[in-house]
């Protein structure tokens, strides 16, 4: 593996960037964002996945410091493509500073980039603030004019975010309450926006780990499950660890192991964890290693399932989406759904952890949900799951309240849900908002067996042994909610 000096977080992606097209240099902001489940799918999951680009982004106040950055750098591929971002920091968080040092910073930066790259296109995006960010408008407006004036003497091409200002507040609000930074829907402009412009195809692909056939246990019929890669939620107890992370895996397969441990030779140690590799799988010698998620393109999963619209109908079926978190593929995820609206029954299996505009849109397009109601107390549920739960509740209500059939679902984790305290909670929410069936699902004691899959360690069983004796239908009976056990 070629050897880089970025930040921590890079490093994973290092590891598939084999041939990369697009280098994206922002801030840390950017980088953040990079990283944060809810955005990876609209903005950055086509910008970075896809076309394997790699990401720069540095914690600066200064952008001048990122020329240290590139010197860090000890090997560069070829880009073709590099889109700089200004980002915010140094323009917007320091009053005292002119347009022109900023300016002058980033010509500097820009001139070091093109020494590097001779033959790379570059591209430069202005910076957009909304309209009614008054404070700093001026400055930043004289910087965008700055960079407009001298971009064909740099050799580089503006997206010009800023002179889209009325495309970013088309529709939705594009930006988070200070005015600067960008919503989730302002990202999703601003991504489309530098597609364009670097000729990228806005067709977004989805990551599959598995596909259920005959499925009777995720909505009415007989469906076919789809299991989405990817979760924002870190539960501990997850019986799919193979669906957590977005990225492809290696994973290794325990039947017919020879405890040889060749595969081992090649992995590779990621914060002191061993990590398979192609190496591993080339290794083995009884061909127990695969990679883990197929990519599939929207009209690729569509016509798989309308394949089989037939035999769904005939058995009051059709698909489910699940994973993983299949929320976390948003763009891919509504793009399929909106194709297959009244062709082919939908379910969406969800934990609701996604923002509560994106759910609603998304309700428009499935037929019917299965709600998983974990953890009421936000910080046991952040404790427990990694996340905040108030998405969650709000998108619940939002379901509740919509005309999509549902059904709410609680996994009977021993001890940290399958508790008197939070059963009862659950119970309670529900009644607040009328909901009378609930589906509760036994702790199945062998999930932790696809932990050593990926070489990791299941230690819930043992850190949470003692279960709790509840009569599960008494504590919901009193909320005049029925209770199946699946
Ligand atoms: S997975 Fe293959 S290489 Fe690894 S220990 Fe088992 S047999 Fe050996
Ligand atoms: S929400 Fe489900 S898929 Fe995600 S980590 Fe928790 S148990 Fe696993």
């Amino acid at each position: 593996m070629k050897k880089f000096n970025l930040v921590k977080e890079e490093i994973e992606d290092l590891k598939d960037i084999t041939n990369p097209d697009i280098l994206f240099i922002g801030d840390s902001y950017f980088q953040l964002l990079r990283q944060s489940p809810m955005y990876m799918d609209y903005s950055f999951f086509i910008l970075f996945e896809k076309h394997k680009a790699l990401n720069i982004g540095v914690g600066s106040t200064k952008f001048k410091d990122w020329l240290y950055l590139l010197d860090e750098i000890t090997y560069f591929p070829k880009f073709k493509k590099i889109v700089v971002n200004l980002g915010f920091n140094d323009i917007h968080h320091e009053e005292d500073t002119k347009a022109e040092e900023v300016y002058s910073d980033y010509l500097c930066f820009l001139k070091k980039l093109r020494g590097i790259f001779p033959d790379a296109s570059i591209y430069v995006l202005t910076t957009v603030i909304s309209p009614l960010y008054y404070s700093i408008r001026n400055r930043i407006n004289y910087f965008n004019s700055l960079l407009r004036e001298s971009a064909s003497k740099l050799g580089v091409k503006i997206i010009d975010n800023a002179a889209n200002i009325d495309y970013f507040q088309e529709k939705e609000n594009c930006f988070i309450e200070d005015g600067m930074h960008l919503n989730y829907f302002g990202h999703k402009k601003m991504s489309e926006l530098i597609l364009k412009e670097l000729s990228i195809s806005n067709t977004p692909k989805g990551r599959i780990f598995s596909i259920e056939e005959f499925s009777i246990y995720d909505g009415p019929g007989i469906r076919s499950t789809f299991f989405l890669k990817g979760c924002p939620l870190s539960c501990k107890w997850c019986h799919n660890p193979e669906g957590k992370v977005f990225q492809k895996q290696y994973i290794r397969s325990p039947n017919g192991c020879l405890k040889c441990n060749k595969c081992l030779d090649k992995a590779i140690k990621v914060n002191d964890k061993y990590v398979l590799t192609k190496e591993s799988q080339e290794a083995c010698p009884r061909n127990l290693i695969k990679l883990c998620g197929d990519d599939y393109s929207v009209d690729e999963l569509v016509n798989l399932i309308l394949k089989n619209q037939e035999i769904y109908k005939m058995n009051n079926g059709g698909v489910t989406f699940s994973g993983g978190e299949p929320t976390l593929q948003y763009s891919f995820l509504i793009e399929v759904c909106k194709r297959l609206k009244g062709k082919v029954h939908v379910a969406l299996q969800t934990c609701g952890y996604l923002k509560p505009e994106a759910f609603k849109e998304l309700l428009q397009y499935v037929d019917y949900v299965l709600f998983d109601l974990k953890i009421i107390d936000n910080s046991n549920h952040i404790k427990y799951c990694g996340v905040s739960n108030e998405w969650i509740l709000e998108n619940y209500s939002t379901l509740v309240d919509s005309n999509v059939e549902f059904i709410t679902r609680t996994p009977l984790i021993p001890v940290v849900i399958d508790n008197f305290n939070n059963l009862e909670a659950i119970a309670r929410k529900m009644n607040s908002l009328g909901v009378k069936n609930i589906e509760l699902l036994p702790y199945n004691k062998y999930s932790g067996s696809k932990y050593s899959w990926l070489l990791e360690d299941y230690d819930f069983d043992e850190k949470y042994k003692q279960v709790e004796e509840n009569n599960y239908a008494s504590i919901f009976s009193k909320f005049n909610i029925n209770v199946k056990i699946m």
